[in-house]
């Protein structure tokens, strides 16, 4: 059995009472993780704040850099370890956490590079004798919240640019998805942080609300839910705290009929049953063009049928169990919804027989989906496919628009003007054009609507962890009217 371990002021600590990990493939705890007490995230913070002062504020950039490159060496060297870690954790298969520790030191390597390049700008003003600049400066201790997905992975969008910028973390991952938070979190020390740069509490959305509601906390960035991230906004907009929110989606997958079919139609399989479906970005909504609706559907229905399901930790296994028991009754409840609406159900439907002990659900295909079912507007996070015909690009935008959220969305065309035509009109963060589930570190990645607001990667993601700092002098040696401002 596992025993994680939180990391608070450098020091892993075990906590006073411990809860048990569950492997969503064979059902049984596999780890135990300690559950943070109120007294245990004041600590964290006061050590994030406490060292935040002392020294990391005033740590060159080109020195933080450094241990950000030895935490990206050191977790690629040890990446196939966590990687099982986090497929035991959350049954995501191997061949993706193992491709998303790579990810996660590309983006420390990525924002290690600007920690002393955090230039400011002079400002010309309109008076001789005055000079102004700005420059940015860190938050303090940022709050980094996630979701048990890709534990890695999403922390993996937070951390850097927050150490790059000069601010101390406190993270708290899922309950359900701890493990390789913690494993980082001493790997930052192993890596020379100074204690108390890089804290991990853990515990359930209790702990999640205690240090998001912290007075020691200057900023936040949440990863999960729209309804918790609605929760944690109202806990932020209480005292003013700025806020970094990536949510939930449902997003469209457009394929025209002057597409590359074969290229779409595994672009539409990756975009929905890749991690089982598990993902923010999953192209839920396939929206396809009529002429070709019955080709796209039918290939799309093969394929889903030919998915390997089994054990994560198999490099051969394409599609893992659903990850946890809460996530599996509400996918089963949604797919039944479908049913109900009148959905027509092509293939899958419900859990896989055969598959192992875990939570597999088959991958599952509904069409001729209408815009209003449920199937069609709620976000499911499994591995479901509602198909929607649409007959010309007016009526494709309006459906892909009509939505709560805005996060990502994809566009299958042979037609440049149209893949111009069309993403420009699209309300989403993130738009692919012949490509689906495409990430880069250089790339801002963020949403609009209920997908949240602000953006991580890129260099987009250095203005989330700072503010900027106006100054301005006056060095002509004039005295100035005391009673009417100088403009
Ligand atoms: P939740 O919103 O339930 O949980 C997210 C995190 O918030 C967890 O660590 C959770 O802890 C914690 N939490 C729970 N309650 C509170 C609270 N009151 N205050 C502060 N934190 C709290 O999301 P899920 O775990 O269900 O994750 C799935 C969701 O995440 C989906 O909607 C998905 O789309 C979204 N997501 C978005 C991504 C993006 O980048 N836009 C990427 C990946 C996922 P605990 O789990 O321990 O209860």
């Amino acid at each position: 059995m596992k025993h994680a371990r939180m990391v608070i002021d450098g020091a892993p600590e075990d906590g006073t009472a411990r809860f048990e990990s569950f492997n969503p493939y064979t059902g049984q705890a596999w780890a135990t993780v300690p559950t943070a007490t109120t007294g245990d995230v004041d600590r964290a913070v006061e050590a994030a704040t406490r060292t935040f002062h002392d020294t990391w504020r005033t740590t060159p950039g080109v020195q933080r850099a450094r241990l950000m490159t030895a935490l990206a060496d050191l977790l690629e060297s040890r990446a196939d370890a966590i990687a099982e870690m986090e497929t035991r954790d959350n049954g995501k298969v191997i061949r993706e956490t193992r491709n998303q520790m790579g990810f996660a030191a590309r983006n420390l390597r990525f924002f290690a590079g600007y920690a002393d390049k955090l230039y400011g700008r002079t400002v010309p003003l309109d008076h001789p004798g005055m000079f102004d600049f700005t420059r940015r400066r860190p938050y303090g201790v940022a709050g980094l919240v996630t979701a048990w997905n890709s534990p890695i992975a999403l922390l993996a969008n937070k951390l850097p640019p927050a150490l790059a910028t000069g601010n101390t973390v406190v993270v708290k991952p899922s309950e359900h998805a701890s493990v390789t938070t913690c494993e980082l979190g001493l790997l930052a020390a192993e890596a020379g942080f100074p204690p108390g740069v890089v804290n991990v509490v853990t515990g359930d959305g209790a702990v999640g609300d205690a240090l998001t509601g912290h007075p020691g906390i200057g900023k936040i960035s949440f990863t999960g839910g729209s309804a918790t991230g609605t929760r944690v906004a109202e806990a932020a907009a209480r005292r003013l705290v700025p806020l970094t929110l990536e949510l939930g989606g449902k997003s469209p997958n457009i394929v025209f009929a002057d597409a590359d079919l074969d290229r779409a139609v595994v672009g539409a399989v990756a975009g929905i049953f890749g991690a089982a479906g598990q993902t923010c970005i999953a192209g839920s909504r396939l929206l396809v063009h009529r002429p070709v609706y019955e080709r796209v559907a039918g290939a799309i229905v093969e394929r889903a049928g030919r998915i390997r399901l089994g054990d994560p930790l198999d490099p051969g296994t394409e599609m893992g169990p659903v990850a946890n028991r809460p996530q599996f009754d509400r996918i089963l409840a949604l797919i039944e919804a479908g049913r109900d609406e009148g959905a027509a159900l092509l293939t899958g439907g419900g859990p896989a027989e055969g598959a192992g002990e875990g939570l597999f659900i088959r991958p599952t295909v509904f069409g001729d989906v209408s815009p209003g079912m449920r199937v069609a507007a709620e976000e499911i996070f499994g591995p479901v496919l509602s198909i929607i015909p649409f007959d010309d690009e007016d009526e494709a935008v309006r459906i892909a628009n009509d939505i709560d959220y805005g996060l990502a969305a994809g566009v299958w065309t042979g037609d440049i003007d149209r893949a111009h035509r069309v993403t420009e009109r699209l309300e989403a963060g993130s738009v692919w054009v012949n490509t689906y589930r495409a990430t880069a570190a250089q790339a801002p990645f963020g949403g609009v609507k209920r997908s949240g607001y602000g953006r991580e990667r890129g260099e987009e993601a250095l203005a989330e962890y700072t503010y900027v700092q106006n100054v301005m002098i006056d060095y002509s040696g004039a005295a100035r009217d005391p009673f009417s401002i100088r403009t």
